[in-house]
């Protein structure tokens, strides 16, 4: 049942004065680590958390009971969904390259070109933007397949993120990711990579102008991260430059590493490594880096990451989905790796990935005693934001931001419980996500999103996912039509008459 105070909160406004919420379980903090606060309050104002506690002793405007639930630090998603997934439409149909995961040469030749437009591009961001809302993520550095792009993402389409980031209230790292490099399927099952420089160092320099001109903007929702797309198609002097722009800019840069065979078997023959040793050598491994997803790290690479604070962002369900997992998760957090977590395919649902984690970790392990729900849950709030290299964020204590998920405890679909966070990780589920507040605004309330109309976006995005599969022929091998590249589970009937 909603109480009256709760109906009175109007999404995407800040309320007046000192708000206080309640709950059966508040995720409060002390001396670096998180407690579990029993009928806990948390007390904002103003984007700022005042109090976290029992008994405020102060006045309050009002005072919000969620009841059953936990009042949990917003999640930290740092390889955030943020198009309409085409992962998942290999997720039943193989391999990759020959269902339009890597160019063929006929498409290189004819000329790559945007499969969507600006509009597509940007509502697609702002879609997703939703979604990560509804899943209790309060942060998040977006990521997006560029196999559909003409190269790399656009200022304009960023542009658009940021407004989008500002309107639906949601904290973003955004500037669009560029490339130097692309993979070119010239026969079946043989991939090259093809290398444009220039046209990674035009990325760039538009992603450095874009971090001047949008970071801090939106009340300083926005801040800038630089995202140089794949470590196989990136060259040295790009990435020097990206570390250097990171260092002046004082941001982090994200890059995808130790990933999957193709790029390690690429990255050896081109520089006679593994990426993180090549980056090593050159002096780029440090805290700015942020490196999803280790997933076929060495055991060198894992030494390398510890020793240079480099950060992993594990996103367990998209690596085990494909058939990878982190080996493991307890065991890099044994070394002292940091470990942030990222949603990166749908459902943007980060509880998902949680239990996906401890799952895959404890496969790994071949034990259930390494790993338990609370490291994982630690990954997403507090691994996120040290990844961020932010002492505000993923954590409830005065003086943080106002960054708050609460999940319901008592929906029909969850267990009875006897711990908040086991309960959560292991119900695996973000439908459970009651209310979002992002830097004290009311981002999201009872499935409704600040900014967007979710059921008609919804009708939109199906709309728009169709329009892109019928462009599948193009950039598959040999042009096969949709129907062969994706074929149904079944064989489908339709009413003869109809
Ligand atoms: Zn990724």
């Amino acid at each position: 049942m909603m109480s009256e105070a709760l109906t009175s909160l109007a999404l995407g406004r800040r309320p007046e004065g000192r708000t206080l919420v309640t709950a059966s379980w508040v995720v409060g903090h002390k001396d670096g680590s998180h407690r579990l606060l029993r009928n806990g309050e948390v007390v904002f104002e103003n984007g700022e958390i005042l109090f976290v506690g029992h008994r405020f002793p102060g006045e309050v405007a009002r005072r919000i009971d969620f009841g059953n639930a936990l009042i949990s630090p917003g999640l930290i998603d740092l390889d955030a969904l943020s198009d309409l997934d085409t992962t998942i439409l290999g997720i039943d149909n193989h391999p990759g390259w020959a269902k339009g995961r890597v160019w063929p040469r006929s498409y290189v030749e004819a000329g790559p070109y945007e499969m969507y437009s600006q509009e597509e591009l940007a509502f697609q961001k702002r879609f997703a933007f939703g979604q990560l809302l509804l899943n209790g993520i309060t942060t998040a550095a977006p990521i997006a397949s560029l196999f559909y792009r003409e190269w790399g993402e656009t200022v304009a389409e960023f542009d658009a993120a940021a407004d989008a980031a500002g309107e639906l209230g949601l904290r973003v790292y955004l500037s669009p990711a560029y490339r130097a490099g692309g993979m070119v399927l010239e026969e079946p099952g043989r991939m090259v990579p093809v290398f444009d420089e220039e046209r990674g160092f035009k990325g760039l320099s538009d992603a450095i102008a874009y971090i001047g001109r949008q970071n801090g903007r939106h009340g300083d929702l926005v801040r800038g991260m630089l995202a140089p797309d794949r470590v196989e198609t990136s060259t040295l002097a790009l990435l020097q430059r990206t570390d250097a722009a990171a260092r002046d800019l004082d941001c982090k840069f994200r890059l995808h590493m130790a990933q999957g065979a193709m790029e390690v078997d690429t990255v050896r023959a081109l520089h006679g490594s593994t990426a993180p040793v090549w980056l090593a050598k050159a002096g780029l491994l440090s805290d700015r880096l942020i490196a999803p997803h280790a997933t076929n790290a060495t055991e060198e690479d894992l030494v390398l990451y510890a020793a240079n604070g480099v950060s992993i962002v594990h996103c367990p369900l998209v690596s085990a989905r494909g058939g990878s997992t982190l080996n493991s998760f307890s065991s890099c957090r044994k070394r002292g790796i940091n470990i942030a977590m990222g949603t990166d395919t749908t459902p943007a649902d980060m509880l998902m990935n949680l239990l996906v984690g401890l799952i895959t970790c404890r496969i790994n392990d071949r034990a259930s005693d390494q790993v338990r729900s609370v490291d994982l849950y630690d990954a997403a709030t507090l691994g996120g934001a040290r990844a961020l290299g932010r002492s505000d964020i993923g954590h409830l204590s005065p003086g943080a931001r106002a960054d708050i998920a609460v999940f319901d405890l008592d929906d029909t679909v969850m267990a009875p419980s006897i711990d908040p966070i086991t309960t959560l990780v292991t119900g695996g589920s973000g439908k459970v996500t009651r209310a979002v507040f992002v830097d004290g605004r009311v981002s999201m309330l009872s499935r409704k999103v600040a900014g967007i109309d979710m059921d008609k976006a919804r009708v939109q995005a199906q709309a728009q996912y169709d329009r892109l599969i019928a462009k599948y022929p193009e950039r598959s091998w040999a042009n096969p039509p949709v129907s062969e590249i994706f074929p149904p589970s079944y064989p489908i009937e339709v009413d003869a008459n109809g």
